[in-house]
């Protein structure tokens, strides 16, 4: 039997079931302070008797297995989650095999092995929320390097009407600064679900996005891109995609139907802690 849990800054999901994406059992904690929510998560996994845990988590973490602060949650602002040793936490708990990885490689995982991007060896998976974070997978195998990417901080060009400042404090008009949630809140002056009658609100988010999207083609060569996340709940955004994408990058690539290649997740709001629960299986199987 597998754990999973998908960290996010608002909740943690929890999941007992095995690798072909199967729950048992599912229950969810708001993200409070690490004394609270993470006692709540080691007594509902202490009711299983487990193989492995998998964990997609918020970050940014240490994702680096040689690092002395492999497995903790580094920088993140959230009141007493910063340098949060996560892992250990959890092998305190549970002596178990225990995969960590960021919220979106998770997802990533979860889609290219039972969603959308099934049957293919790579996949890059993009949620527009909260915040903007992408998720890779690359021959097959989660893209980590010096850390992990943060495909959501990226430079993107302004579109000639929007005078907004940016939402993000550390570079104001990044992707995320410009394109997640609260970024369409504060330039509009209402929450996402209630501008779903202003097309120019959802023609300037897909003009962004697919700023974003050429670079990670051009930078990756995903096989299939999958976004999700709140925000893509309002479909115009891919109608607006698949009309700045083309236009874009010209006639320099070939890409494959862009109503097929870039699509929303297959595994729905699941995604995530399907992966988690597969990453579980990867490290159950690397210790055994
Ligand atoms: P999180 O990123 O925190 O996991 P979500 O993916 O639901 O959560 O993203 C929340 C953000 O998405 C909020 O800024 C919210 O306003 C926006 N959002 C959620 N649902 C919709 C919707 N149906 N249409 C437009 N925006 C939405
Ligand atoms: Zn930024």
């Amino acid at each position: 039997m597998l754990g999973a849990i998908e960290a996010g800054g608002t909740k943690f999901v929890c999941a007992i079931g095995d690798e072909k994406g199967n729950i048992v059992e599912r229950v969810q904690f708001p993200t409070t302070v690490p004394e609270e929510t993470m006692v709540k998560v080691i007594e509902f996994f202490r009711q299983y008797s487990l193989d492995a845990i998998g964990i997609g988590s918020f970050g940014p973490i240490d994702v680096n297995q040689e690092s002395p602060t492999y497995g903790y949650i580094t920088t993140t602002p959230k009141a007493g989650w910063r340098n949060y040793p996560f892992v250990q936490t959890l092998k305190d708990a549970f002596d178990i095999p225990i995969g960590f990885t960021t919220d979106v490689n998770g997802a990533a995982l979860g889609e290219v092995t039972l969603g959308a991007a099934k049957g293919l060896d790579s996949c890059l998976y993009i949620t527009v929320g909260t915040g903007i974070g992408a998720g890779a997978i690359v021959r097959g195998q989660i893209l980590e390097g010096l850390s992990h990417p943060e495909m959501g901080h990226i430079l993107v060009r302004r579109h000639p009407n929007d005078h907004y400042q940016g939402k993000c404090p550390y570079h104001h008009d990044c992707l995320e600064g410009l394109a997640a949630g609260p970024a369409i809140e504060e330039r509009w002056g209402d929450k996402g679900i209630n501008l779903v009658n202003r097309a120019e609100v959802w023609d300037i988010e897909g003009y962004y996005l697919a700023q974003a999207l050429m670079q990670y083609i051009l930078i990756l060569s995903p096989k299939k891109i999958i976004l999700g996340g709140g925000v893509m709940k309002q479909r115009q955004v891919f109608t607006a995609i698949y009309k700045y994408l083309p236009e874009l990058i010209q006639n320099y690539l070939s890409l494959p139907d862009l109503t097929e290649y870039i699509v929303s997740p297959g595994l729905a709001d699941d995604a995530g802690i399907t992966g988690a629960l597969i990453l579980a299986h990867q490290a159950f199987e690397e210790k055994n």
